[in-house]
């Protein structure tokens, strides 16, 4: 039997499966936000709803990223909307750190904590969160998040 996981561990994982429902093949990337060891919602990147996915039609390029899609981090903070839930205060799982445009979504929603899986693109977070007190976890060293048994292989 392997050890028992974590609850880092446990969202960020669940974070990763959100992810394999990602539509832009240029970057998989899933959210889920938590309060209290609860999940209130999640959200991966993907195109408007009913427009067609990155997968089928392609890309929509932009200064050479993919803008068709509604990053994973905004599609989570939209669910919990659409259904009323809550989210101030609490902490988001993103397998990758959130674009700058993100960062401000989550910032302004209220939540307080923000852990990611891999370190993405925007330097900017790290000065700026640290001016308003929120907490940028970095687990990317910790754990094999997308390995579904963490005792099955050597590393
Ligand atoms: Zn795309
Ligand atoms: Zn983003």
């Amino acid at each position: 039997m392997s050890k028992r996981i974590g609850w880092d561990e446990y969202f960020m994982r669940i974070a990763f499966q959100v992810a394999g429902r990602s539509t832009c093949s240029r970057k998989r990337v899933g959210a889920v936000i938590v309060r209290d060891r609860n999940i209130l919602s999640t959200g991966y990147n993907g195109s408007i709803s009913g427009m067609p996915h990155c997968d089928e039609a392609g890309h929509m390029m932009e200064n050479g990223h993919c803008v068709a899609t509604i990053h994973a981090e905004a599609n989570a903070i939209i669910q919990a909307a659409k259904n009323g839930v809550m989210i101030a205060g609490a902490s988001i799982y993103t397998t990758a750190s959130p674009c700058w445009n993100c960062y401000k979504l989550i910032v302004n929603s209220g939540m307080k904590r923000i852990f990611f899986g891999e370190f993405y693109r925007d330097e900017r977070i790290f000065e700026v969160s640290q001016k308003l007190g929120i907490e940028l976890i970095d687990l990317s060293s910790c754990h094999d998040f997308e390995e579904v048994d963490p005792c099955a292989r050597e590393r």
